[in-house]
């Protein structure tokens, strides 16, 4: 699955740069639950974003199932966002025009499948984070919790290797946060969805049977 070595980012702050990731080496089998912690700063979105195709790595390599997914050209990039991982953000990022059902088709439009073909995976999708009842509402209409698992739904709707978890409970009080984070569970258990997930949260991370630490630019395995 994922293999990645000596993986560098490099910002260009203009008079100074920030060097956020400094040789990161770390892999991963399918199917894996992992938790990563650090400081605010550390650059987990940083290294999320670049496990996910959305920003380029300054140095070093991001393989997936054996491929370099930086040397591909775009359309394998983006087939790669799309299909293969799904990403669920602190803030949800749901179009606020659109309704729930209408926010998960997005993915399965952008993958070229037909309207009926795509709402019905969305619906189901849906079931999963058992909202099936809130399709037609749009995302004002919901609560914060609720649209978390609408974004959750998004991510899984094309039945993605991995999902990519920036906070995913950051925004939520505990206990709406523990409930995202059994559908995270059960989706790991259910599907045998990877799972890579950003958490400050110590009784979430005792859950998560491997745990990393961002720390100096570099990733540590954590006890
Ligand atoms: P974390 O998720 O661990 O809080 P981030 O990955 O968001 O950390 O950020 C790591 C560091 O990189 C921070 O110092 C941040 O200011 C800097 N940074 C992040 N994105 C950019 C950017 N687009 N341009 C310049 N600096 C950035």
């Amino acid at each position: 699955m994922f293999d990645i070595s000596n993986l560098y980012k490099t910002y260009d702050g203009g008079t100074q740069n920030v060097n956020v990731l400094s040789g990161v080496n770390f892999k991963c089998e399918e199917g894996e639950f992992i938790g990563i912690f650090g400081a605010s700063g550390a650059g987990k979105s940083t290294l999320l974003h670049i496990l996910g195709g959305l920003d380029f790595p300054t140095k070093g390599e991001v393989k997936f199932d054996g491929e370099d997914i930086y040397k591909k050209n775009k359309r394998f990039l983006a087939a790669f966002r799309n299909k293969t991982v799904g990403f669920v953000f602190q803030f949800y990022h749901l179009l606020p025009e659109f309704s729930a059902v209408e926010n998960v088709m997005l993915p399965c439009l952008i993958a070229g499948q037909k309207r009926k073909e795509a709402f019905a995976n969305a619906k189901e999708a849906l079931q999963f984070v058992n909202l099936e009842d809130r399709d037609k509402h749009k995302p004002s209409e919901l609560s914060g919790g609720e649209q978390q698992r609408v974004a959750i739904a998004r991510a899984i709707v094309m039945r993605p290797k991995f999902v990519l978890a920036d906070e995913p409970t950051g925004n939520l009080d505990e206990s709406t946060g523990e409930k995202i984070f059994l559908n995270l569970e059960k989706l790991h258990e259910a599907a045998k969805t990877g799972i890579i997930m950003v958490t400050h949260n110590p009784d979430l991370l005792r859950k998560i049977p491997r745990r990393l630490e961002l720390k100096g630019g570099l990733l540590h395995e954590a006890k």
